[in-house]
């Protein structure tokens, strides 16, 4: 079968023949990959040309966003069965530390952990992948076409829940007892910033709209351009950073009660400390890859963090459970932002043009999608969107 990656000794994205896996131990289940999505962590691993292999092989298979059809099941599967539309996960646990050996392996302390198609475990650039059910995650009926979006989402929905978590210290919230962070309308009477109107960026905040939080996003895209108008379908107000200085965001944006930051756009995520109201919760998510300086007045910043009760913290990876929430909101996502989602994968490449989808995404690209076999052989559901 054919897969898409890396190869020793060779610069860039490429195509090669590998083995089909097959079933290896009783609880596996062999899966056929339909789509995949690709990523700046794909970007950046192929940009940096480097790979670790897991059997000292001369290739890596990137790639680890998809959507699949289980083919065959071992003899100990207990919740998956042949023909289930399946997503997995990616991070695989040291099996040493106490959260990997709890499922968490989100929160590996070891940093022993493998990710497929990331490093040191093949990923899904491929044609079958055999896993343990474990890390397998059925996609409700429905929503098949937008499965793929499930790893990008669950990401949000681990820095969401951890925002909810921190919360729960001030159990009252407001004066709306539907509003407490443990209530499904916690959004309510809350206003939220998200740094960035990339994929993960605009994922993160349809869920914070989903029940309806008052949202700005920041971002340096033109008014005009697709990711601006999705973010602003969605109900957000836009605020282009590169025409606002940070101090102007801040007087636009008033006291929030979260910042969720997509972009790893350092400067600006650290001059956003300040819009942050009493006791709220910043989560930054976006990874900075390039070093930068950055000059501002650290006593006042962490005088007001100190004095305002604020939380600032770090959100990475997610575990089964973030990929569980995920697809419980994607029947509401789709209902909600239905026509959103569907301009939401800007670029589908056949694997043929792997070459092409590598090449340095266009200004109005949001989400860039690999058709492996495609849906069109077996699958049929309500959830086609485009
Ligand atoms: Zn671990
Ligand atoms: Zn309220």
């Amino acid at each position: 079968m054919f897969a898409i990656g890396l190869k020793r000794g060779l610069e860039g994205i490429q195509r090669f023949e590998v083995e089909k896996p097959s079933i290896q131990q009783e609880k596996q289940v062999l899966v056929r990959v339909i789509e995949t999505g690709i990523d700046g962590t794909d970007r950046h691993v192929v940009g940096a040309n480097r790979f670790e292999p897991p059997g000292g092989e001369d290739f890596f298979i990137l790639g680890h966003e998809a959507v699949g059809q289980v083919e065959e099941v071992g003899p100990a599967v207990r919740n998956l069965k042949v023909g289930d539309i399946v997503v997995p996960t990616v991070r695989r646990g040291c099996g040493l530390c106490a959260p990997c050996l709890h499922n968490m392996s989100d929160y590996c302390e070891t940093g022993l952990f493998t990710e497929r198609g990331i490093d040191r475990h093949h990923g899904y650039f491929t044609e079958y992948f055999a896993d343990e059910e474990d890390y397998i995650v059925k996609v409700p009926e429905g929503v098949e076409r937008l499965a793929v979006l499930t790893e990008p989402i669950s990401i949000n929905e681990k820095a969401i829940a951890e925002i909810r978590h921190i919360q729960e210290r001030l159990p009252w919230a407001c004066a709306h007892h539907e509003h407490r962070y443990d209530k499904p309308g916690w959004t309510g009477c809350k206003s939220a910033l998200v740094i960035g109107a990339g994929s993960l960026g605009l994922l993160g905040l349809s869920l914070l709209r989903l029940d309806g939080m008052h949202a700005y996003v920041a971002e340096v895209a033109p008014e005009e351009s697709l990711r601006v108008k999705l973010a602003k379908d969605m109900g957000a107000r836009y605020i282009n950073s590169k025409v606002e200085s940070s101090a102007e965001i801040v007087e636009i944006t008033g006291n929030l009660d979260i910042i969720l930051e997509a972009a790893g756009a350092t400067r600006l995520a650290l001059e956003l400390i300040p819009a942050l109201g009493k006791n709220g919760v910043y989560v930054l998510t976006g990874i900075p890859q390039k070093e930068q300086e950055v000059c501002l007045d650290g006593s006042k910043m962490l005088r007001d963090v100190v004095s305002e009760n604020q939380v600032v913290f770090g959100s990475v990876n997610s575990n089964r459970r973030h990929f569980e929430m995920a697809l419980e909101h994607l029947p509401s996502l789709l209902e909600s932002f239905g026509p959103i989602f569907s301009k939401f994968i800007t670029d589908r490449y056949p694997i043929t043009e792997y070459k092409k989808a590598f090449e340095a995404p266009d200004k109005e690209s949001v989400k860039a999608v690999f058709e492996v076999s495609g849906f069109e052989k077996r699958v049929e559901g309500p959830g086609e969107a485009a």
